[in-house]
């Protein structure tokens, strides 16, 4: 599944390749992937062409292209779910396997077309009315990490309030967005918290650390993704393996712990799975 690091680079990839491009036509080979759009995929496709694309923007894993304008235009939104890629690719190229929508593009994209590509379907495309600033289907989810304006402040006092684990908080999109389940292990491994530790039992402290790591690990990965994205130049790919490599936690049951030598463990959570270190990552103490 894309993560925030690989997202942030398709939409760098966007800015660059898709930025004042106009849609000339679109082509809905599947629909599901435009199912939110409730008019259908004719509607979908007649509402596109001839918008010009303005800007690329992200909060969290969701994507927009704002049209014709940025800040009262509508807006092209994106999510590539667990296996979604937006490609930029010559109109003339061999259709992807899994391709699922095609926007043709003139102008600043000229010859090119915006695939979206998608095996499961999880992800898709729709219209946000009015939403080029921010799309009011997302506007209740936080500000990622990576952000500038992300506060750091207001998230350590939501989470000290709370009860729940702390992975759990770093998996709460309305606290703080984009952080996925592999980064939340790799973040947690180098602050040496166990994730099912309650937010209310954390100093101030711990959750400033554990931001920092999340930060850490998102900007490696970011830079990892910007070469890839490079070597790939044309296509916006949301699609990658290139930051499991340099992971400490997710994926490692019964290998050693990278600084103590315990072997990892995994324990289900939320239908996936956590990775920690029993030693460095203690589990709470159960309070009676
Ligand atoms: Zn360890």
């Amino acid at each position: 599944m894309p993560e925030l690091p690989e997202v942030e680079v398709v939409r760098a990839g966007l800015e660059r390749h898709v930025v004042g491009a106009t849609i000339t036509s679109v082509e809905v080979l599947h629909p599901r992937p435009v199912r939110r759009h409730l008019a259908g995929a004719a509607d979908f496709a007649a509402v596109l062409a001839g918008r010009r694309v303005v800007a690329a923007r992200r909060r969290g894993k969701y994507l927009w292209l704002p049209l014709d304008d940025p800040e009262t235009g509508d807006a092209l939104m994106a999510h590539l779910g667990m296996s979604g890629q937006l490609l930029v690719q010559p109109a003339e190229s061999v259709a992807e396997r899994h391709l699922r929508v095609r926007l043709a593009l003139e102008g600043a994209a000229e010859g090119r077309e915006l695939r979206f590509v998608d095996q499961r379907m999880f992800g898709g495309l729709s219209l946000s009315t009015g939403g080029a600033a921010l799309p009011p289907e997302i506007a209740h989810i936080a500000r990622d990490p990576i952000d500038p304006l992300f506060d750091d402040d207001e998230f350590v006092r939501r989470a000290r309030r709370s009860s729940s684990g702390v992975k759990r908080l770093l998996l709460t999109q309305t606290l703080i967005s984009g952080v996925g389940n592999i980064y939340a292990d790799e973040s947690l491994w180098r602050s040496r918290l166990h994730g099912e530790r309650p937010g209310n039992r954390l100093a101030a402290a711990q959750l400033h650390e554990l931001l920092g790591h999340v930060r850490e690990v998102m900007n490696e990965a970011l830079a990892q993704g910007g070469t890839s994205f490079d070597a790939l130049y044309v296509n916006v790919n949301g699609e990658s393996g290139y930051f499991d490599r340099s992971l400490h936690a997710y994926g490692r049951e019964g290998d050693p712990c990278d600084r103590c030598a315990t072997p990892m463990r995994r324990v289900a959570f939320m239908n996936r799975s956590s990775y920690f270190c029993p030693t460095c990552q203690p589990a709470p103490r159960v309070r009676r």
